[in-house]
């Protein structure tokens, strides 16, 4: 589904992606992790086309995500693909479920009753039923980020992209939020998930990448990685983070 090749990116001239070949099938779940400042936001971020590569191709879904392309032509790949951030950044002035339902109805443009019960049902999904008319202020922030997930899954994307969903939730409120991706792991949804839950990334995930400086330093099965580590940066992040 994801795919790239020799990907590149630079700010200013500080080299921040060097050379990355990364691809997701479908139906796996990945984990990305590494230090602060490896590169694991700009990756993700690239793949969704809110940072323009320097050098090297993306294709999701066998399309070519070339940023000189015409935003019409962009708009339909980059919908492949549904992005969770860290900060959830619903939107303050509509409820839990016009925050669902905006992009379907706006977007995909269907009719509004169909619209609401998308929403409603995956409002259940995530257990939010009970707050469809809620605004976000009243939310707790596992609460708020289940919205942004059911949010991204309204517009029944391809993939599901998360930066560090559970970093700014206090830390009672992270199982309520790794328990609805765990649900969607094993119901085969494709998935990249940033994380510095390891119990998170050693059970749930398919393959572990370890990113440190701009590079993928190891990949593969869970278990292995964590285990018996090849790479020495990754044995030392291991080290300090288990
Ligand atoms: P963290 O775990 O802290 O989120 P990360 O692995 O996600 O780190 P990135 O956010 O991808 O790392 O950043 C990689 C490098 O790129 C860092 O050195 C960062 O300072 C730099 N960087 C990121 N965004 C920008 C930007 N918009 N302009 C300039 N430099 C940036
Ligand atoms: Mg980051």
């Amino acid at each position: 589904i994801i795919q790239t090749k020799g990907l590149n990116k630079y700010f200013g001239d500080k080299h921040v992606l060097k050379d990355i070949n990364f691809a997701v099938r479908k139906q796996e779940v990945v984990a990305l992790i590494g230090p602060s400042g490896s590169g694991k936001s700009t990756l993700i971020r690239c793949l969704n086309a809110l940072e323009q590569a320097s050098s090297g191709e993306i294709y999701i879904q066998g399309q070519k995500l070339d940023p000189y392309l015409p935003v019409k032509q962009l708009i339909p790949i980059r919908r492949e693909l549904g992005m969770v951030f860290q900060n959830f950044n619903l939107f303050p002035h509509m409820t839990v479920l016009q925050n669902v339902i905006e992009a379907p109805l706006l977007v995909r443009k269907i009719p509004r009753d169909q619209a609401v019960a998308l929403g409603e049902k995956l409002l259940a999904k995530v257990g939010l039923s009970e707050k469809r008319d809620v605004y976000p202020s009243r939310l707790s922030g596992g609460q708020k980020q289940r919205v942004a997930i059911a949010r991204a899954l309204a517009m029944q994307p391809r993939a599901l992209l998360f930066d560090e969903p559970t970093s700014a939730l206090d830390p009672e409120l992270v199982g309520e939020v790794l328990k609805v991706m765990k649900d969607l792991a094993y119901e085969g949804s494709t998935m990249v998930v940033v994380t510095h839950e390891m119990q998170f990334a050693r059970d749930v995930s398919d393959r572990v990448v370890f990113m440190s400086d701009g590079m993928i330093v190891e990949e593969g099965d869970p278990e292995e990685l964590f285990k018996q580590p090849k790479n020495k940066r990754t044995q030392l992040f291991l080290e300090r983070i288990l």
